[in-house]
C-alpha cells in the first residue's frame, strides 16, 4: 500500500512516499517558508503519488485531540505564519484520503518502536536535543497523549551550581529546553555547539540537565527504551556521560537489569533509523490513522 509522509519541520518539511513496512520509495526536502508557499509545494508533490493515506508529524504545539474545533491545527507556535494554521484541514480539501497528525518527535518514536532501535518494544521514548527539545512517547503501542501532546522538553530541572545562564526559552526562561537545546549552549559559551567539543565543562553542564529530564521520564512512564536524536547528540562523548549520571541520579533505586552499568548502553540509545525516523513515523500515522 502507498502511504505519504510528511514530517514538518520548522526549518524544514520533508515528505515521501512509503508502505507499511516502513520502507521508504522516494523523498523530498523543502525549506519551511510560509504556510501558502510551503503547502503549494506539497500539494505538488504528492498530487500524482496515489496514496492512499497520509500522515504528517509536525512541529508545535499542535491539537491532536479529535473531538477538539482545532484538530488538525498547528497552535502556539512562535513561528508566528503557522500559528492556528489548519495544516490536516488543508491536505483534507486537496486530497480526499484519511490524515493522521500527531507531533514529529511521537513520529520519530513510533517508527523507531516499529522498525527502529526500539523494535519490538511496545513502549518507547524519543527525544530530540536540536534547535529545541522534543520528547514523543509510544506507550501500549500507541502515540501517547492525554488532554493533548505531552512536553516533555519544557520540563524544570536543577540548576548546575556553575551555570549563570538565564535560560532562552520565551515562555519558562530556564526551563529543559532553555538551558540544554543548542541555542543554549551557543548563548551560554558565545559558540555553537560543533565548535564546543574540546571543552569538557560544556558537557557537564549538558549532560547534567539531559540526565535529569531523562530520570524523571524513567520515573513517570517506565519507558522500555530511550532513542536520543538531534544535532547536539552528534557529540559522540555526550551519550555515555548521560546515561552515566542517569545511573548515579537513580541510585539503583529503580531495581530493573536495564539500569545497570552493563546493560545502559542497550537502553538510551542513538536512533536507528537515523534521519528517516520523523519520515517513517509519519508514514506509520498514515497507515494508522492516528
Ligand atoms: P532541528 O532541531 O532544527 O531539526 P538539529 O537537530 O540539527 O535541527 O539541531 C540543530 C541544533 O543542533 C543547532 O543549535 C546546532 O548548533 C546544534 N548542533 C548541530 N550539530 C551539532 C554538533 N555536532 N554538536 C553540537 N551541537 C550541534
Ligand atoms: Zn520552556
Amino acid at each position: 500500500m502507498r502511504i505519504g509522509g510528511i514530517e514538518a519541520g520548522g526549518t524544514k518539511f520533508v515528505c515521501g512516499v512509503g508502505n507499511e513496512h516502513g520502507e521508504i520509495y522516494e523523498r523530498v526536502t523543502f525549506p519551511t517558508t510560509t504556510p501558502e508557499e510551503t503547502m503549494e509545494k506539497v500539494f505538488s508533490f504528492f498530487q500524482d503519488k496515489e496514496v492512499k493515506a497520509i500522515g504528517v508529524g509536525s512541529f508545535g504545539p499542535i491539537d491532536v485531540d479529535r473531538a477538539s474545533e482545532t484538530y488538525g491545527y498547528i497552535t502556539q507556535t512562535p513561528k508566528v505564519k503557522w500559528k492556528n494554521f489548519n495544516i490536516v484541514g488543508a491536505l483534507k480539501n486537496h486530497f480526499h484520503v484519511p490524515i493522521g497528525f500527531h507531533t514529529d518527535v511521537t513520529a520519530a518514536a513510533l517508527a523507531e518502536s516499529t522498525w527502529g532501535a526500539a523494535k519490538g518494544l511496545d513502549s518507547c521514548l524519543y527525544m530530540t536535543v536540536g534547535t529545541g527539545i522534543g520528547v514523543g512517547a509510544v506507550i501500549d503501542g500507541k502515540p501517547f497523549q492525554g488532554l493533548t501532546h505531552p512536553e516533555m522538553g519544557h520540563i524544570l530541572v536543577k540548576r548546575h551550581p556553575n551555570d549563570r545562564f538565564e535560560g532562552f526559552c520565551p515562555y519558562h526562561g530556564d526551563c529543559l529546553e532553555g538551558l540544554a537545546a543548542g541555542p543554549a549552549l551557543e548563548k551560554r559559551w558565545n559558540k555553537k555547539g560543533q565548535e564546543l567539543t574540546d571543552q569538557p565543562e560544556v558537557w557537564e553542564i549538558e549532560s547534567f540537565y539531559l540526565a535529569q529530564a531523562l530520570m524523571n521520564y524513567i520515573l513517570i512512564l517506565s519507558p522500555k527504551k530511550i532513542v536520543v536524536g538531534g544535532g547536539v547528540m552528534k557529540q559522540e562523548h555526550l551519550l555515555p556521560l548521560v546515561r552515566k549520571q542517569v545511573l548515579e541520579l537513580l541510585n539503583r533505586y529503580v531495581a530493573v537489569p536495564e539500569l545497570t552499568p552493563e546493560n545502559i548502553d542497550n537502553y538510551i540509545v542513538l536512533p536507528g533509523l537515523g534521519d528517516n525516523a520523523g519520515l517513517a513515523g509519519s508514514i506509520a500515522f498514515g497507515v494508522n490513522g492516528k
